[in-house]
């Protein structure tokens, strides 16, 4: 019961039907039909006000349907497997490595509304590195889900740490919250900055700000969360 009572798993309990749930961790969430997917649209067009019957909306509930598969991709991947194949010949290389202005497009778990943004992403390698397109893969990965900014920044530095165990990551994203701008408190052009900074991102003030400097905003540290 207790178990029940935990945060996350009680709202989603409560959301679906009275079958009882003896756990709600992604594995054992069981994906409905296409069927029973597009028929939740149909119930929402009608929550909005709209007829799901009428000529612009018939195709409507596949067509949602189809987007979030395509929003939410990222259920199908597993980040580790994305930073499994890393290289260890750099020639002695042993320098930063830092893609900035990852655009990703996320969405917010409380409101199900778009979090459009940029990641920048830093590691000092140790021994290993890994294609830098894997980077943006795995930004991806964390992205296309529902999420909290928060959440999001600390997934990708802990999975990077975890996996290439370099001596440093640094994680910067920056976004904007459609749930901020659009309903709310509908404030336009605000970002919302998280960092997270481990190993020597974190104990070491100049690695920190050469990363800072790489991506060209020094100022985000005022308003991180490391
Ligand atoms: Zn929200």
């Amino acid at each position: 019961m207790s178990e029940e009572k935990k945060a996350g798993k009680s709202r989603q309990g409560a959301s679906q039907s009275a079958k009882p749930r003896k756990s709600a961790t992604r594995a054992t969430v069981v994906r409905p039909s296409r069927a029973e997917a597009e028929d939740a649209v149909r119930v929402l067009l009608r929550w909005a006000g709209d007829d799901p019957a009428r000529e612009g909306l018939i195709d409507t509930p596949a067509r949602v349907t189809r987007a979030y598969e395509e929003f939410f991709a990222g259920y199908q991947v597993d980040p580790r497997e994305i930073l499994s194949r890393t290289f260890s010949e750099v020639d002695g290389y042993d320098e930063m490595i830092v893609l900035k202005d990852i655009r990703f497009e996320s969405y917010c778990e409380h409101h199900m509304v778009p979090i459009i943004g940029r990641a920048h992403v830093a590691y000092l390698p140790e021994h290993r590195v890994v294609g830098i397109s894997k980077l943006a893969r795995l930004v991806d990965a964390f992205a296309k889900r529902l999420q909290i900014q928060e959440k999001m920044t600390a997934q990708i530095a802990d999975t990077l740490n975890e996996i290439l165990q370099p001596k440093g990551v640094g994680v910067i994203l920056e976004a904007a919250h459609q749930c901020m701008s659009t309903r709310g408190v509908h404030k336009a052009g605000v970002s919302m900055v998280t960092s997270r900074m481990l190993g020597t991102f974190r104990s070491d003030p100049s690695t920190r700000r050469e990363f800072l400097a790489i991506v060209g905003n020094p100022g985000a540290m005022s308003v991180a969360n490391t």
